[in-house]
């Protein structure tokens, strides 16, 4: 089959072609497994800290790609209703060990025996892929592939940010950094928090004028002065400059939750203005997001078909990866990215 990989670190400054088109043996599933036939794979900035070393695959080459959308070929002694012919999607959780204390309280995302999809274990940049039963998806009929993939990390992800910000009706939002995940965080919250202001911060024109169109109630840049303080902020920016800035914005008691798998250096320098009155004081409180729980996925999904939300979606033919990697690199951002077979 053929599969693009990730075959060392690279530096995506001097590389435009990281991911390379190899020819690799078709998966065989074993007990329990499903082999899945790929129809389509969302892009993620994950993909980028992947390549360039801040969350490294422990071994190489790995087919990257944890939004998966695909056709069940066939199952393994599977415990499930999934059969074959049926629809499913692949999220990051790939596995977890089931038994530790932390699985076992419903927090599986943060058991020591994670495997995320398309880093530790080989994911959907490819025509096939094998998946334990319990972590694919049967998919909504309302979503085509292409719709379907970005809900499965973007608006997953995005579902959990907002869990973790502990939000309510009426409850003002801010929004920091205007991606993938966001515009998916930004439906939801107007669908589900109507009373609820949304603030979004962007440093592109395009991404603001996108958000407000979507129904944000202000957007500015980094350095702009909101029209009021915020209950809670998700930041989704890959750096250090919106973190701090955000916290200046937080109401006494707010919470900052940064959904990013790894932050890059090149402004981590920032951080020595930590101001502890300006920044922290008032009960201020940050917490990160880490991977996610398969029912996260499994309640995103009934709550995306219940609204219902599409998310805004641009398509790459398959041969076009590494174009979708770059274009994403340099935050070339309408929506979220999708390969197609
Ligand atoms: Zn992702
Ligand atoms: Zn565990």
């Amino acid at each position: 089959m053929k599969a693009w990989v990730i075959d060392k670190i690279y530096d995506l400054k001097k590389e435009s072609h990281p991911l390379k088109l190899v020819e690799l043996p078709k998966p065989v599933p074993r007990e329990g497994e499903l082999l899945i036939k790929v129809s389509a794979c969302g892009v993620c900035h994950t993909e980028i800290d992947e390549i360039e070393g801040r969350t490294p695959p422990p071994v190489y080459p790995v087919v990257p790609g944890h939004q998966v959308v695909g056709i069940v070929e066939q199952t393994l002694g599977n415990k499930t209703s999934i059969k074959q012919g049926d629809r499913v999607g692949i999220a990051w959780i790939y596995s977890a060990c089931g038994t530790c204390g932390y699985c076992l309280s419903g927090r599986e995302n943060l058991c020591t025996g994670f495997k995320a999809t398309g880093r530790d274990v080989n994911g959907g940049y490819a025509e096939y892929m094998v998946i334990p039963e319990p972590f694919a998806y049967p998919l909504p009929d309302l979503f085509t592939d292409v719709e379907a993939a970005p809900l499965l990390c973007a608006g997953a992800i995005g579902y959990r940010s907002v869990t973790l910000c502990g939000m309510s009706e009426g409850k003002c939002i801010g929004l920091t950094g205007f991606g993938a995940s966001a515009h998916l965080v930004l439906k939801q919250i107007c669908y589900q928090y109507p009373k609820s202001k949304v603030y979004v911060f962007a440093r592109n024109q395009k991404e603001r004028e996108f958000a407000l169109a979507l129904g944000a109630h202000w957007a500015g840049d980094t350095s702009d002065k909101p029209p009021g303080l915020m209950d809670c902020i998700i930041d989704t920016t890959p750096v250090w400059g919106p973190v701090l800035r955000a916290l200046e914005c937080l109401k006494p008691g707010g919470r900052l939750v940064i959904n990013a798998i790894r932050k890059e250096s090149i402004d981590q320098e920032y951080l020595f203005n930590l101001d502890y009155v300006r920044h922290l004081w008032m009960e201020k409180e940050i917490k990160s997001v880490a991977n996610i729980t398969s029912r996260d996925v499994k309640t995103f999904l009934r709550l995306a078909a219940e609204m219902p939300f599409k998310p805004e979606v641009e398509i790459y033919p398959f041969k076009n990866a590494n174009q979708a990697i770059m274009d994403i690199k340099q935050r070339k951002i309408k929506g979220a990215k999708v390969l197609v077979f």
